[in-house]
């Protein structure tokens, strides 16, 4: 139940979920001058475990660094912080959600005036495309919205205002029936889904969108890379993949840590494969959920536990 939380960790202190509130003139809220993190923990048979915390850590803070936001707390706090979040709500698996943005001063364009605040909260989340969509796959349009180009907004950088444009693709597929979009970069070659990077499996070779396509380097990508390669699968991470290369795809799937690794069975109406979660999917899949669920040695360095 996701309302069985009750705590938020905001600037420096623990407070009840009702007051973590912000003033209506914040320079993030009008601006989007904010970054943030979606993290998973998994309840391992070795116990609660943060998977790849130094790497979203990472990202937190270069995220935070094209918009001079200094995030007034190191790694060792922030991590202190979530464990004890975790700990304080009794939560085994969950999603976490670390937050830094620019707060009220005034409303200039330029925040340095402004304060940073940090917020994180932690609930409980499960499959984010639902479980069926793990099993069976989700049906996915290309978006009539393209992504913006990292020379517009740098798309390495996990910034709040910047997802505007993965909402206005997902409330368009969403309005079409289809449960995720694919949105194409200002070239027209394939980009990423609104919270998800994309896969391409063929001829037993796999392939991923590269950096330069304008996309996030999705954790879960890079994890799934790392894993493709330990079962030693050929793996293209630098890809440039055309619109029509996705219909004639053997198989393609999502990654993320919402989405976790999510088959897709369809683009724009047309089957892709067999039409169901193909054999190198299963395979990723069923090798991520064991990793996640053993917190095997070999990769241990992935897990952060909570104790
Ligand atoms: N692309 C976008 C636009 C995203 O929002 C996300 C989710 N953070 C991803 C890709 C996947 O990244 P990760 O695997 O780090 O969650």
């Amino acid at each position: 139940d996701e309302m069985d939380v009750d705590t938020i960790w905001m600037d420096g202190e623990f407070m009840p979920w009702d007051d973590a509130e912000i003033h209506v003139l914040s320079h993030g809220l009008h601006y989007g001058t904010g970054v943030f993190e979606g993290v998973r923990c998994y309840d391992t048979e070795k116990g609660p475990a943060i998977f790849r915390w130094e790497d979203h850590l990472d990202r937190f803070y270069e995220s935070a660094k094209p918009y001079e936001l200094e995030i007034p707390f190191d790694r060792d706090e922030l991590t202190e912080a979530t464990i004890e979040l975790i700990q304080r709500q009794e939560l085994d698996s969950c999603y976490i959600r670390p937050i830094a943005f620019y707060g009220y001063e005034m409303l200039g364009l330029n925040p340095s005036d402004c304060p940073e605040r940090v917020a994180i909260a932690a609930w409980p989340w499960g499959a984010y495309l639902g479980e069926e969509a793990l099993k069976e796959g989700v049906d996915v349009a290309v978006s009539s919205w393209r992504k913006h180009s990292s020379s517009q907004i740098p798309t390495n950088s996990k910034t709040t205002g910047a997802y505007v444009n993965s909402v206005l693709a997902s409330l368009e597929a969403k309005r079409n029936d289809y449960v995720e979009g694919i949105v194409l970069n200002k070239e027209g070659n394939v980009a990423e889904g609104p919270g998800e990077n994309i896969f391409l499996v063929r001829d037993g070779e796999i392939y991923t969108t590269g950096l330069a396509e304008s996309i996030l380097n999705g954790i879960t990508r890079q994890s799934v890379i790392t894993v493709a390669e330990d079962l030693g699968y050929t793996v293209h991470d630098d890809a440039t993949i055309s619109r029509g290369e996705l219909y004639t795809a053997d198989e393609l799937f999502f990654t993320g840590t919402a989405a976790e690794v999510t088959p897709i069975k369809s683009v724009d109406d047309k089957q892709i494969g067999s039409g169901s979660k193909g054999p190198v999917t299963d395979e990723l899949q069923t090798k991520f959920f064991e990793i996640v669920e053993e917190q095997p040695a070999e990769y241990s360095e992935w897990f952060t536990p909570i104790e």
